[in-house]
């Protein structure tokens, strides 16, 4: 590859949300059948992907167990009221009618590495040349025992998962007197969305500046600081959440007390709530622990970055929350994507014999509301390193907001409806 062409994939991929591959045309002599189980933001764009690169030559199925696409971005702001539900659900229609992928609407309980086989719940079983698993992530009840059976469950809600949860949460938030406090556990990191425990802290806030002023939100932070744009919720907290936000660190969760909404500490003294929003530790979806492909403690999946392909399984890739992040990495929708394309670009050109692009290249958003129009991003840029066979941040690339402001708010509503686009038009 000349200089040139290799500088200016480099620039396509530290300027649009497409990683860089080789050519980024269609490779004809692909052909096979991919499964991909979770239609997610990991899933969802994979699947795509590989059926537009292979020019339709590659037969695709997404198993996933729920009907319509639920967004975690933008769900926050279901929480501030300011946006519904229905403005973070997004069809499955186009997946198929537009791009030809099979979609199954099942669960996946266990993968047969050796046959290729994934079984499904309802006992059907797909054969595949390469799985793709982007299941997300499962909660660690061990680490909450009070909350490891679904009627505590319905009580104290985790909304970390976008759906139904968050809509309870909502009631719960609007049933609350003025004068009431929601507390808000964080799991010690890494956990899904770095930033997004302290969004939802402002969006809340915001909710009850307006609606019930006398209310509190308290931050009870498994992690010695804030994890991500630190300076800047301090600045919204100190600000314009001043008497309503406080934020408590070192606070690691043991256990709760369901009937009193009360939150216990390892150090710290037992916290009781009027809202209690308990945000468990995470790890890799039980799909992937089923197939084997579970490497870093007991958690994560490993994967070659080239590939994404799992360390440990050979045909089994893995995307998205589930994976063992490398340095600076979020666990977020937009690394989902970025994943998403460099294992489809690369499973597409094994499976047309050829070698996966050598150097990609992953870029990130992160966008936070910290009111309804207010907000504040934090980015970065990630390239694969020959020598250290990781992906590494890229020197001098990305960067901080340096307030929260209106325009990214634009930016931030216009990211999302373009992911959506990206993953599922
Ligand atoms: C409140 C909140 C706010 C967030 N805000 C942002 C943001 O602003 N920007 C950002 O980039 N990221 C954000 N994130 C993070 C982002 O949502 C995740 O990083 C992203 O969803 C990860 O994609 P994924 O494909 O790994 O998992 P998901 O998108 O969760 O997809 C997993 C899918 O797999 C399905 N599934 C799981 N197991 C099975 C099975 N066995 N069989 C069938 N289907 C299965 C699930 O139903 C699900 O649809 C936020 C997260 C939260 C919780």
């Amino acid at each position: 590859m000349s200089m040139q062409r290799r500088d200016f994939l480099k620039t396509i991929g530290a300027a649009s949300t497409v990683a860089a591959i080789p050519g980024c045309a269609t490779m004809s002599g692909a052909s096979g059948k991919v499964v991909v189980v979770g239609g997610g933001y990991g899933g969802a764009t994979a699947a795509k992907y590989i059926r537009m690169w292979s020019d339709g030559r590659i037969d695709v199925t997404v198993v996933e167990s729920n009907p319509e696409f639920i967004s975690c971005p933008i769900s926050n702001l279901v929480l501030g009221g300011s946006k519904q539900i229905g403005d973070v659900t997004v069809s499955y229609d186009n997946l198929v009618k537009r791009h030809g992928v099979k979609l199954v609407r099942d669960t996946a309980t266990a993968v047969d590495p050796d046959k290729r086989t994934v079984k499904l719940a309802s006992g059907q079983e797909l054969a595949y040349d390469r799985l793709i698993l982007s299941p997300g992530v499962d909660f660690m009840w061990d680490k909450v025992p009070s909350l490891n059976n679904v009627d505590a469950q319905a009580k104290i809600l985790h909304s970390w998962k976008a759906g139904a949860q968050t809509v309870a949460l909502r009631n719960q938030l609007v049933a609350m007197p003025d004068g009431g406090v929601c507390a808000i556990s964080i799991p010690v990191a890494p956990y899904r969305c770095p930033p997004g425990p302290y969004e939802r802290a402002c969006q809340i806030a915001w909710y009850f500046k307006r609606a019930k002023p006398k209310s509190k939100v308290l931050i009870l932070d498994g992690n010695g600081d804030v994890t991500s744009k630190g300076p800047l919720f301090k600045k919204a907290w100190a600000e314009e959440y001043k008497g309503i936000v406080e934020y408590r660190a070192n606070h690691v969760l043991t256990d709760v007390d369901v009937a009193t909404r009360t939150a216990k500490f390892e150090v710290q003294d037992s916290v009781k709530a009027d809202v209690l929003n308990v945000i468990p530790p995470q790890r890799a979806s039980a799909i992937a622990r089923s197939a084997g492909v579970v490497t870093a403690n007991d958690r994560w999946c490993d994967v070659d970055f080239l590939t994404f392909e799992s360390v440990k399984v050979k045909n089994i890739h893995v995307l998205g929350d589930s994976i063992q992040i490398a340095t600076g990495m979020p666990k977020s929708a937009h690394m989902a994507n970025q994943h998403a394309k460099v294992c489809a670009a690369a499973v597409v050109a094994l499976l047309a014999g050829q070698a996966p692009n050598p150097t990609p290249v992953l870029t990130n958003t992160c966008y936070s509301f910290i009111t309804d129009k207010d907000v504040v991003h934090v980015c970065s840029v990630h390239q694969y390193d020959k020598e250290k066979k990781t992906v590494l941040p890229v020197a001098g690339s990305g960067g901080v907001s340096p307030a929260m402001n209106e325009l990214e708010g634009h930016f931030a509503f216009s990211w999302a409806n373009n992911i959506w686009a990206d993953t599922l038009a």
